[in-house]
């Protein structure tokens, strides 16, 4: 168990809850979907990949809020039963050790910065940005796809 200066920040649970009601509700921006494979459905909120038969919730998050520019919102998975939020938050989730990119914002959600995580250290990725006085937090996001996973805050 490494400790670090870093602090992750999972899906705010209030957030999922909204989406679970909206879900049940019929909203069509909230899509209602059954895992089928094992690294293809991440829950924001336990930070978790949803096993297979798992249901997992599809809707839009607003990552970085309306009115600047780099407001961003994209589609966000969580599970569709209630999860526990991820809690050892001093800890780099081990789920989402490969396939992520960083991006760093300073404290007016510009982007100042992105790294691609090397996959064994993402750690280390995250340090180096955090080093720049400038970054206020840092955005990890699928490589891939570009949605968003979790954020990190500085301890
Ligand atoms: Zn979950």
């Amino acid at each position: 168990m490494r400790t670090s200066n870093f602090r992750v920040v999972p899906l705010a649970t209030e957030i999922a809850d909204a989406a679970r009601r909206a879900a049940a509700n019929g909203a069509p921006d909230h899509a209602v979907m059954t895992a089928d494979a094992p690294d293809s459905y991440p829950c924001r909120h336990c930070l978790h990949w949803a096993k297979p038969g798992e249901r997992v919730i599809l809707f839009p998050y607003a990552s970085i809020p309306p009115g600047r520019p780099y407001s961003e919102s994209g589609p966000i998975f969580v599970h569709a039963e209630p999860c526990e939020r991820y809690r050892a938050t001093d800890q780099y989730p081990a789920d989402f050790r490969n396939g992520r990119v960083f991006r760093a914002y300073n404290s007016t959600h510009d982007m100042i910065d992105a790294q691609v995580g090397n996959g064994s250290e993402p750690e280390a990725v995250v340090e180096k940005l955090l080093q720049d006085t400038e970054t206020a937090f840092v955005d990890a996001r699928s490589v891939t796809r570009g949605c968003f996973t979790f954020r990190i805050e500085r301890l």
